[in-house]
C-alpha cells in the first residue's frame, strides 16, 4: 500500500490507544503531537475515543483486527454494552470514520475518563525496566479513581505531578468498583449480549420483586433499597436519590434506552442485583414468563355480561409480549 505507515508501535496489554499514539509521536520526527495525530487519523482531534480510526487500520504497516483496536486499546467497552442496537452501530461508525463535525462517542465518556493520559509511578517503573518504555493504561484513565488498582499509590499526569491526594478509605471504598470496570473493560461476553443484558435486568428485577407480575416496574423501592445498600460509594461518585430517580433513569437503563448511560451506575446496579457482574453475566435468569393464572383450563368466562358466566368455555390462552421481547403477560381470549 502506497500510504503505508513506516512503523506504528505495538500497543501494549490494555494500553490506551491514545498511548500507542503517543509513543509513535515520540519516534516520529513530528516536532507536534497533532502532527502526528494528523498522519495517523487525518484528524487533529485529540479525542477520548478515536475517530476515523479507518484511516489508521488503511495504513498499519501490520494487521491489527479492528475490534481489537477498539475493545481492547480504548475505553469504549464502558459505553458500549449500555446503549441499544441502533446506537451501538451509530457510535462505531462515528469511532471508524468523520461523518460530519460532531464527534459524538467521545462525548459520552468525558465524565468518566480522563482526557489527559495518567499514569501510575510503580506501573511506569516496571515498564521501563521491561521493555525500556512505558505506557497508559485503560484502568488507570477513570476520573474520581486516582489510584492504581495494584500498587494503591496516586496516579500521575503526564509531568509526573499527583492528580488527587488519594486516602486509603477512598481506595478500600472504590476499589471494588474498579475491579469490576477491569472486569467490563475485558469482557467480550457482555460486549456481545445486546439486548439480553436488558433482560437479565428484567429478570434481576423479577427474582427480587423489583416488578409486578403485570409487568410494572417498581423502581422506587429498588432505588431505596440500592441507596441503603450502596449510598457511601453512589455519593462519592456524585450521585444522589434525586439523581437516581430523575426521568426514570433506572427503567430507561435497564431497557438500554436512556440518551446517557451511566457505566458506573450500571455497575453498581448489577453488583446490588447480583453481587457482581460475572454473576449478574452468567448466572441462570429466573424465568419471568408468567405462570398461566388460575390453574389450568378450561376456564370460566368472568363477564357478567356473557350467556357462558361462569362456565368453563375459555380453553386456550395466549402470551403477549409486553416490551422488549422480554416480559410477557397473560391474556385470555
Ligand atoms: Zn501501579
Amino acid at each position: 500500500m502506497t500510504n503505508e505507515l513506516s512503523f506504528f508501535p505495538s500497543p501494549f496489554k490494555d494500553e490506551d490507544l491514545r498511548s500507542v499514539i503517543k509513543r509513535y509521536h515520540k519516534r516520529s520526527c513530528n516536532k507536534h503531537e497533532i502532527e502526528s495525530r494528523r498522519e495517523l487519523l487525518n484528524t487533529a482531534a485529540n479525542t477520548i475515543l478515536p475517530r476515523n480510526i479507518d484511516f489508521l487500520l488503511q495504513r498499519l504497516p501490520y494487521n491489527f483486527k479492528k475490534e481489537d483496536l477498539i475493545f481492547k486499546h480504548t475505553l469504549f467497552p464502558i459505553l458500549f454494552p449500555f446503549v441499544n442496537h441502533g446506537k451501538k452501530a451509530t457510535l462505531l461508525e462515528d469511532i471508524s470514520v468523520i461523518k460530519d463535525a460532531k464527534h459524538s462517542s467521545s462525548l459520552y465518556l468525558n465524565k468518566f475518563v480522563s482526557k489527559e493520559l495518567r499514569y501510575c509511578p510503580e506501573c511506569k517503573k516496571i515498564d521501563i525496566k521491561k521493555n525500556g518504555e512505558y505506557y497508559a493504561r485503560r484502568i488507570h484513565q477513570l476520573e474520581r479513581f486516582n489510584f492504581c488498582n495494584i500498587h494503591h499509590i496516586n496516579l500521575e499526569d503526564e509531568v509526573g505531578n499527583t492528580i488527587f491526594s488519594v486516602q486509603h478509605d477512598d481506595i478500600l471504598l472504590l476499589k471494588p468498583i474498579l475491579i469490576e470496570v477491569e472486569n467490563i473493560l475485558n469482557n467480550e461476553r457482555i460486549l456481545t449480549m445486546g439486548n439480553e443484558l436488558s433482560y437479565r435486568y428484567l429478570a434481576a428485577f423479577f427474582e427480587k420483586s423489583y416488578i409486578t407480575r403485570a409487568g410494572k416496574p417498581i423502581t422506587y423501592n429498588f432505588i431505596e433499597d440500592m441507596w441503603n445498600n450502596y449510598s457511601a460509594v453512589l455519593s462519592r461518585l456524585g450521585i444522589d436519590p434525586h439523581f437516581l430517580s430523575m426521568h426514570n433513569r433506572i427503567w430507561k437503563m435497564i431497557r438500554l434506552e436512556h440518551k446517557t448511560p451511566h457505566p458506573l451506575l450500571h455497575i453498581i446496579m448489577m453488583k446490588f442485583l447480583k453481587k457482581s457482574i460475572d454473576n449478574f453475566l452468567t448466572d441462570k435468569p429466573t424465568p419471568i414468563l408468567s405462570e398461566v393464572p388460575f390453574g389450568t383450563g378450561p376456564w370460566a368466562c368472568r363477564n357478567h355480561f356473557c350467556e357462558f358466566y361462569k362456565k368453563p368455555i375459555i380453553e386456550r390462552v395466549v402470551l403477549r409480549l409486553l416490551f422488549l421481547s422480554a416480559l410477557y403477560a397473560d391474556l385470555f381470549i
